[in-house]
């Protein structure tokens, strides 16, 4: 019989790791609460414009996730970026991933999950509510169908650590208690319009002084269109410290800021608060699994913290489960 293998999460974890052990034949069926795929590497969308409003970037340090950023290039759905960089404020100088190629999803950042997510198994609009273990295999419950029908051998969970704690505590407080240790913080993230091109000197900047920390030129991205579009993210601190504030306010104090840089007046603003952006400090499990209970957990708060070390514990877990059930195919892609 072949194993049935639930996964909460279609982000980038999530996707990893479900394609890999659909690939080796395991049936699989991917949930998520969102109506589509790529979590937190996001693109909102508006009438003639978009946004990536999540992850700016990733880089690709391993050689695994290089292959796979090559096979998203050759499939048209990532690309490199070099955007005229600056680094503004404060003594630091140095620029994160300084020597490493920068990639973005093309035309949006959600471009390389759908092209995972294409194919598989994904029951959107599933929120996954309770994880009962019984005599038959795992049961779900989500918030919109109630108690899910099928039995599954093993469960993955590939969500931010405050999502999969609760969801733990019951069935898995080893796990429960892994997840309880990370530490997620917030971010504002304010996505501007403008009717021409700013004459700003740099296509992006990480900002180290004031509230915020990252300013880029959505449209100087590959394959955007020629909407002026530009993104701010408050730095952590700041989010976090006005994390329950209106977003008017949120946009009038960031606007200022970029108003500072030089920036003029938008025509048009969105404010989005992300409640879990990034894990201070990220673990270094790689991802967790419990061959007894055959329940595992993968995700950027497991490994980094970023979208490269996502992908990394996506495939890591799903190794981890074909060696624990002695399933064939357990070799790298
Ligand atoms: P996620 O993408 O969060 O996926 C988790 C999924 O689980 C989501 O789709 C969610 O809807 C779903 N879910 C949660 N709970 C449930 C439930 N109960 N039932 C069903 N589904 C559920 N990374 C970089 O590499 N470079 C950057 O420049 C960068 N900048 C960032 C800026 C911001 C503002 C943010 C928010 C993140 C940034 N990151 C960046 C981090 C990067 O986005 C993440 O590391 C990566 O996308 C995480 O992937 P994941 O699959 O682990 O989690």
């Amino acid at each position: 019989n072949t194993p049935k293998i639930a996964i909460v999460g279609a982000g980038i974890a999530g996707l990893s790791c479900t394609k890999r052990l659909k690939d080796a034949g395991l049936d699989t069926v991917l949930f998520d609460k969102s109506r589509g795929p790529a979590g937190r590497m996001s693109t909102r969308r508006g009438d003639d414009w978009q946004c990536d409003h999540g992850a700016q970037y990733f880089t690709a340090r391993d050689p695994a996730f290089r292959a796979e950023v090559a096979r998203w290039q050759a499939a048209g759905v990532a690309d490199l970026w070099q955007p005229r960089l600056a680094i503004l404020g404060g003594a630091e100088t140095r620029e994160p991933d300084q020597g490493h190629e920068r990639f973005v999803g093309v035309p949006r950042m959600t471009a390389p999950a759908r092209h995972l997510a294409d194919g598989l198994p994904l029951s959107a609009q599933t929120t996954i509510q309770t994880l009962h273990c019984g005599p038959d295999g795992w049961c779900l419950s989500s918030i919109e169908q109630g108690v899910l029908a099928t039995r599954f051998d093993a469960i993955l969970l590939a969500v931010p650590a405050p999502q999969a704690e609760p969801l733990l505590r019951v069935p898995a407080p080893r796990l429960a208690a892994l997840a309880g240790r990370a530490v997620m913080r917030g971010s504002w993230a304010l996505m501007l319009r403008y009717d021409a091109p700013l004459t700003l000197a740099f296509d992006a900047a990480f900002v180290n002084a004031g509230p915020l920390r990252w300013v880029a030129r959505d449209n100087s991205k590959p394959g955007r269109g020629p909407q002026e579009t530009w993104l701010l993210h408050a730095s952590a601190t700041w989010s976090e410290a006005h994390i329950e504030d209106s977003p008017e306010a949120v946009a009038a104090a960031l606007l200022q800021a970029f108003i500072k840089l030089g920036a003029p007046a938008p025509q048009a603003w969105t404010a989005h608060r992300w409640r879990y952006a990034d894990t201070e400090p990220a673990l270094d499990n790689v991802c967790a699994w419990d061959a007894d209970l055959r329940i595992g957990l993968c995700g950027d708060w497991l490994n980094g913290g970023k979208v490269e070390g996502a992908w990394q514990s996506g495939q890591r877990l799903a190794e981890q489960l074909m060696q624990s059930l002695a399933w064939p195919g357990n070799t790298s892609p």
